[in-house]
């Protein structure tokens, strides 16, 4: 609550309306929430938030009292779901204070509280994608620098998914800021001070804050509620165990106090029904192909790079052939956190390749996964008390295909198969519960009646029959009186208001008898009740009132039934994501021709024939060209580590590395893949420094953003790892760049190791090749024609030896006049540099050395000397000096 609220509130204590007295102790209680508060059938924001709420909702703002000092607006309470859930996805908190008594029967003023607070972590909303999640996301954090701990939850309350992990050591906050960077939670919770820097060196906690920042509601608690004394009794009572042990939280202290915060808040803000958080799992981000939070973002795996851009360049995307919301959320999870264990990989490469060889199973799998709703959000639906009664009938309805889907997926017989189908719960006790229960097709809302089937309890049976009997015998009534009063309108209603009431046009009321007692007077009739029909009214009403509470308690038995086989639904929905996830690749590997990886623990990375998944489908979508396939041979053990690609601009660099990384995802994700062939020994983390970003807002350049990247590179890869560089340094001066690629290539190779992938423009780089042994390179190739250049796309052995900048520029549409003066300049600076080359050369100059970064022996130098080096372009200069240093090396 600003200073001008409480100011306004508390200045006139003694005038306010008892009503506004409320809305300030729920405000007071609720200060960083915009209230919504129930004034009939209205919900009104007051002050400040009506002045948001207006902004935000296109609401009209008026004013509350004579002198318009209170800013008021309002919306109908019907219709305030949609409104709080565009708050919500702006990043807002909703208090919804609710009136407590029926205003009718309340003497003074109607009681009201809060009865929720609603928060972008706490509130399904509706119009959530089936694949995406809704992460509530809380971090705890303890002890500075090399002891520093972080421990994260997450829960997606839509599903009750709930899991912890832990980071330790010097990179822990790093490493905690870029898993939340990589989960994107819609809420952060954190100890307040946390930002503060209090509990960590401030450098750690800035160099991570532009991950944060991208979390849009961070919602700071009390620094007790981190504690373990607070924390981890509240999660053991929720789970119901003696010891965390069991969770997987042993030796894992702040990830348990993270969870346990996590339910406090969930506690706090009054959301009940958490049945459906049955379990928490501890992950560890080791078991699993790490991917960073830049990666992920770089190789476009579950979103565009740039927001706003079609999903359809991201590899989900491509990948997203699943038949159910389970298997779309299980898939986006995989791209994720694709796996790293052999073992694993191997036994979903091979269900899925038993699955590509039967196309009639593999279909008669997918049909039966047809009509299967979303499970593990419909549980999640009932927990919340959310679920009217048609969506218990769909999940029984979709209960009502998992024997069949069991059926079929029993015809395979890989293991991972088998594993599946043993012990597969089909739930066909609850779905004959709810078929028993439930009428074949009930209303909306549990309030209109009718929802529980006829036998299921004799005294709701009885009350039906009653009222069922009562509105006969009105109709009889209503045919008597027309006899007895000779007028053939007179009609037997009835409204919420009057209850029965007998209706006669204006015209006729003449011939009302005088036993009828008026009710009220309309324009064109008059209505009057009768003893008996008051008899009947008290009858069918109290008969309606009692079936209604019957139904509500019978409706609430089933919904606890259900809730108490959340388990249960919780692993047959695990089950049926994992199915729809292996013949999802399956069905795709068919399709297009995908090929099996082969995955061993060497360290190669071969493929023949590859193409990139994205790129190829989006070629044939459009039909504009063709996908050229092309090869990689690198080996971290024994042969070329590291390939440096060369190429004009449009070449196909960074399509080729991105290539490179996806097959390897999708290969550790258990997918084929499309190559001809592909040998794969496990990488355990893939690291991208791809394209250009900038954060100039938090005052870091583009390229102190790409060395940060490149130092978290170096600093963390081994030789299992899989690194792309795409144009690197070339964000300063030439030579401070070329020397940073260099030394950095020199590095990778010698004391990393690791498989590596080096784009540049840098043609002086590919000299490299004959000083570091396991270096090679690429080039990416195009013809010339006599209408300009074409691009092949294709990728061979050698440098590249032209580049292309300015046709390619001119393809691009730059003026001619810009063209031709830039081929001017070109061709001053090449002669430039050869004189350079030639001075150098012969004046044995060590300036010589430096520009070649390549250590010449004096007789090298002599040797240049003594050649006539006349016309030569700097790169025909460099070119020679190769030759001349393998010669001279033999
Ligand atoms: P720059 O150096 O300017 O960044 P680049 O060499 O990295 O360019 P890419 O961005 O990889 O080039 O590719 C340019 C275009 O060529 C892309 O639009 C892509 O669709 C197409 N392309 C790349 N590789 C292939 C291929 N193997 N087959 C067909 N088209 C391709």
């Amino acid at each position: 609550m600003t200073q001008e609220t409480v100011q306004a509130l508390s200045a006139d204590l003694a005038t306010l309306t008892p009503a506004m007295r409320q809305y300030r102790t729920a405000k007071e209680a609720h200060p960083d929430t915009l209230l919504f508060f129930r004034m009939g059938d209205f919900y009104e924001l007051f002050f400040e938030d009506a002045v948001v709420a207006a902004r935000e909702l296109q609401l009209a703002l008026t004013a509350r009292d004579k002198a318009k000092s209170v800013p008021m607006c309002g919306v109908p309470y019907h219709a305030a779901e949609g409104y709080v859930q565009r708050l919500l996805r702006k990043g807002y908190r909703v208090a919804m204070c609710d009136q407590m008594e029926d205003p009718k029967q309340a003497k003074g003023v109607v009681k009201r509280e809060v009865t929720r607070v609603l928060t972008p972590g706490t509130a399904l909303d509706p119009s959530l994608g089936a694949e995406q999640s809704n992460y509530l996301a809380s971090i705890a954090v303890t002890g500075l620098n090399a002891s520093t701990v972080c421990g994260i939850a997450l829960l997606d309350l839509s599903t009750g998914e709930f899991r912890a992990t832990e980071f330790s050591g010097a990179n822990a906050w790093l490493q905690a800021s870029d898993e939340l960077g990589r989960v994107k939670p819609v809420e952060l919770l954190y100890g307040s001070g946390l930002f503060g820097g209090v509990n960590l060196a401030g450098e750690a906690v800035e160099e991570s804050s532009g991950t944060l920042e991208a979390i849009r509601t961070k919602t700071p608690l009390e620094a007790w509620v981190f504690t373990s004394d607070h924390a981890l009794p509240l999660l053991r009572n929720h789970f119901r165990v003696h010891s965390l042990d069991g969770l997987g939280l042993a030796g894992h202290e702040m990830a348990g106090i993270a969870a346990g915060a996590l339910l406090h808040y969930m506690r706090a803000t009054k959301q009940g029904g958490l049945e459906h958080v049955d379990g928490l799992r501890y992950y560890e981000r080791s078991s699993c192909l790490e991917l960073d939070a830049v990666s992920v973002r770089n190789l476009e795996l579950v979103e565009p790079l740039f927001s706003g851009e079609t999903q359809q360049t991201t590899l989900f995307y491509t990948l997203d052939a699943c038949c159910t919301p389970m298997g779309k959320r299980l898939l986006r999870a995989t791209l994720l956190r694709p796996s790293s264990d052999l073992t694993e990989i191997e036994a979903r490469l091979e269900a899925v390749a038993e699955a590509v060889s039967d196309l009639r199973r593999r279909e008669d799998v997918r049909q039966a996964m047809n009509g299967l709703l979303d499970l593990e959000r419909l549980l999640g639906r009932i927990a919340l008390d959310s679920a009217g009664p048609r969506e218990v009938v769909s999940l029984g309805a979709t209960l009502q295909c998992l024997p069949g889907l069991l059926t079929s997926v029993k015809q395979f017989k890989a293991p991972k198969w088998s594993a599946l189908a043993n012990g597969f719960d089909t739930l066909e006790d609850l779905h004959t519960l709810i078929a028993k229960t439930i009428a074949d097709e009930p209303p909306v809302s549990l309030a209109d009646g009718g929802v529980i089937r006829s036998g299921v309890n004799a005294d709701l049976d009885e009350l039906r029959e009653l009222s069922r009997s009562g509105r006969q015998a009105l109709a009889a009534i209503e045919e008597r009186e027309r006899q007895r009063t000779g007028i053939s309108s007179l009609k037997v209603r009835f409204n919420n208001v009057f209850g029965y009431y007998i209706e006669v046009t204006k015209a006729n009321a003449k011939a009302v008898p005088s036993d009828y007692e008026r009710k009220q007077t309309l324009v064109n009739a008059e209505r009057f009740t009768t003893p008996e029909l008051k008899d009947y009214e008290t009858k069918i009403l109290t008969a309606q009132e009692r079936s209604g509470e019957i139904e509500r308690r019978l409706f609430n038995e089933l919904r606890r039934q259900l809730l108490d086989a959340a388990p249960r639904m919780r692993e047959t929905a695990r089950r049926v994501a994992e199915i729809d996830l292996l013949t999802c690749f399956a069905h795709l590997a068919s399709l297009r021709g995908w090929v099996r990886p082969a995955v061993e623990t060497s360290g190669l990375l071969e493929f023949i024939g590859a193409r990139h998944p994205v790129v190829e489908q989006r070629l044939e979508e459009s039909g504009v060209g063709r996908f050229v396939p092309n090869s990689v041979h690198l080996d971290a053990d024994a042969g070329p580590s590291v390939l440096l690609i060369t190429g004009p601009n449009m070449g196909g660099k960074s399509t080729y590395l991105r290539q490179t990384a996806l097959l390897v995802i999708m290969a550790q994700c258990g997918c084929f893949v499309p190559a001809e062939q592909m040998r794969l020994g496990l990488v355990d983390r893939i690291y991208t420094r791809i394209g250009a970003s900038d954060n100039v807002a938090r005052g870091r350049s583009t390229f102190m953003v790409e060395m940060t990247e490149t130092a978290a590179i170096l600093n963390s890869a081994t030789n299992r790892s899989l690194v792309l560089l795409d144009e690197m340094g070339r964000g300063t001066a030439t030579y401070d760049g070329l020397s940073l690629a260099w030394a950095t290539v020199e590095h990778l190779h010698d004391r990393i190791g690791a498989r590596t992938l080096f784009a540049t423009h840098y043609h002086e780089l590919t000299l490299l090749a004959d000083k570091l042994e396991r270096l090679k390179n690429l080039r990416v190739t195009v013809k010339e024609t006599a209408g300009g250049i074409v691009f092949l796309h294709s990728v061979e052995a050698g440098p590249a030896n032209k580049s292309y900048g300015i046709e390619v520029a001119r393809l691009a549409g730059l003026p001619a006049a810009v063209i031709s003066r830039a081929r001017e300049v070109l061709k001053l600076h090449e002669r430039a540099e050869s004189q350079q080359v030639r001075e150098a050369a012969s004046d044995h100059s060590p300036a010589l050395q430096m520009t070649m970064f390549t250590p010449l022996s004096q007789r090298i130098v002599d040797r240049i000397a003594e050649i006539a080096v006349d016309d030569l372009t700097p790169r025909e200069a460099l070119n020679l000096l190769a030759e001349l240093q393998k010669e001279l090396k033999g």
